[in-house]
């Protein structure tokens, strides 16, 4: 890593510094840290750009829930986040549908946790700087710098007061939602997906709460839906007395009030007398299908910053984990052949990322605008009459089939509601369809286009099916 400082007599807080490096990455969250872990493993000069402090580094609103970290990419192993797992022992969700006085106890599919989210985060930290990289925490990125040709080649960020310049053949963004280097970067000549609006997001809070007693379900992920549709409650619980409380809603929706819903709702549960409030954050986040395309030249980004989060569970921690890795991996590859300026040579990163699980989250995104064209009331009646095992695949895979008998005692348990099941079921079909495209998404740039003209009619067919305000 080189550093030097242009003088600027007399003003010591104005004195800019420059940091070259080979990658830059934006964000000390889950995708940052892997990205960096593996341009590291791989010999590469790399800093990580981080706004919060140290301490603060690694502190990220969530709800703790953590799937599948025994697949995760090797850069930073299972072995080294292990001591932020407070409770291996969740099985299942339970569902609670207070309209229809129901419970649903639901079989989560795979490997789950919950987790210390801040402890995970610094073993994170830790596990990319035995990695070797280098952090600059308190160091707040405000713009991005592009050559003549628009290929980004670095970014401008404030660390306390004193300007600092990035430069790197690779930007990686990994700022989170609604990243401001996006806003930042003029990508009118790329195929990096700038349909982007905030009523594509959710916002969501949640409180970390202890209780005297022991909680009852303290092997299940507890959710409830809030008033409003297209909202949900949950209850995750770190240890039996340790839960993670929050809720969140879609920003097409009239605004919910968080903290007040949480805690009517808190107030509303006796497990919950005497109980102390220990730490509170709130957030937004990607709840929309992936970036159509995540790189331009000389900029690659990854996790919430390209949309990387199952839509329907806002679980979001896996993708930020192998988007981070395949970014980075195709960076080197790019920066090995001397092409980090050239966003054919970065494609392959988009193609894994959809073949691994944006496809899946592209057509579960369906079922989440399906849910906002529709009455709450008739949406939980339909849950309630939904079969445990169908429900989990169709929440965690993006499709499930549904045999004639099931369908036929769905309808009897849902009479009244039957219009919606229609409904549902071309619904479906759209989903599957869409799921078959994105599992031909294009092997190069040229195909581009093409795709995504024919993904915009089948999203029309989507909306044309579920009455559904168009998203993007
Ligand atoms: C309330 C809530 C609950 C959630 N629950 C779950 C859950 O239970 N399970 C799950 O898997 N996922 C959950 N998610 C989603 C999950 O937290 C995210 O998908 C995941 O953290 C994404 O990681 P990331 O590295 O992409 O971004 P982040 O973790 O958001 O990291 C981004 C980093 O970039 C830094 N940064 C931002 N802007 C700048 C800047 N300008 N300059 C320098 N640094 C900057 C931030 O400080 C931050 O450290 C939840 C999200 C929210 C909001």
């Amino acid at each position: 890593m080189t550093t030097h400082q242009d003088g600027n007599a007399g003003r010591a807080s104005a004195t800019a510094r420059t940091v070259s490096v080979d990658v830059v990455v934006v964000g000390a969250g889950t995708s940052g840290c892997y990205a960096a872990a593996t341009v590291a493993d791989a010999g590469y000069d790399v800093v990580v750009v981080e706004r919060k402090d140290e301490t603060e580094a690694g502190h990220i609103a969530c709800g703790d829930a953590l799937k599948g970290a025994s697949d995760f990419p090797e850069a930073i192993p299972k072995s080294q986040l292990e001591p932020a797992f407070t409770n291996t022992g969740v099985d299942h969700g339970r569902f609670e549908i207070p309209q229809e006085d129901t419970v649903l106890e639901i079989p989560v599919p795979g490997e789950l946790a919950v987790i210390d989210r801040w402890e995970y985060g610094r073993c994170l930290i830790d596990g990319a700087n035995d990695s070797g990289v280098e952090f600059h925490y308190d160091t707040v990125v405000q713009d991005v710098l592009q050559d003549d040709s628009g290929c980004v080649t670095g970014v401008k960020a404030m660390r306390k007061g004193d300007p600092v310049t990035y430069e790197g053949d690779m930007v990686i963004d990994g700022a989170g939602a609604l990243s401001i280097l996006q806003d930042k970067t003029d990508l009118e000549d790329a195929t990096f997906d700038t349909n982007v609006q905030y009523s594509q997001f959710c916002s969501a809070y949640r409180e970390i709460i202890e209780v005297d007693e022991p909680v009852e379900w303290d092997d299940a992920l507890v959710f409830k839906p809030t008033e409003r549709s297209a909202g949900y409650l949950w209850y995750f619980p770190r240890t039996d007395t340790e839960i993670n409380a929050g809720l969140g809603f879609q920003m097409n929706e009239e605004p919910m009030e968080l903290v007040d819903d949480l805690k009517r709702d808190l107030q509303g549960r006796s497990e919950f007398e005497g109980a102390e409030v220990q730490d509170k954050l709130g957030a937004a986040l990607p709840t929309r299908r992936p970036y159509d395309s995540a790189v331009a030249p000389g900029f690659m980004a990854v996790g919430d910053a390209a949309g990387h989060v199952n839509p329907t569970t806002g679980g979001g921690i896996a993708g930020a984990a192998y988007a981070g890795t395949y970014a980075a991996e195709q960076a080197i590859e790019a920066i090995e052949s001397g092409r980090a300026d050239d966003e054919a040579a970065l494609w392959e990163y988009n193609e894994r990322v959809m073949d691994h699980f944006g496809a899946r989250y592209a057509a579960l995104d369906v079922y989440n605008i399906f849910t906002t064209a529709y009455d709450v009331d008739d949406l939980m009646a339909l849950l309630a009459a939904l079969p445990g095992e169908k429900l989990a695949e169709a929440l965690y895979g993006g499709s499930t089939s549904i045999g004639l008998g099931l369908k036929l005692k769905m309808a009897v348990k849902s009479i009244g509601h039957l219009g919606t099941i229609r409904d549902l079921y071309q619904t479906k079909k759209a989903a599957d369809r869409l799921l078959d495209h994105y599992e031909s998404y294009p092997s190069d740039r040229s195909g581009f286009e093409s795709w995504q003209r024919e993904r915009d009619s089948i999203m029309d067919d989507i909306y044309e099916v579920t009455g559904a305000e168009p998203k993007y």
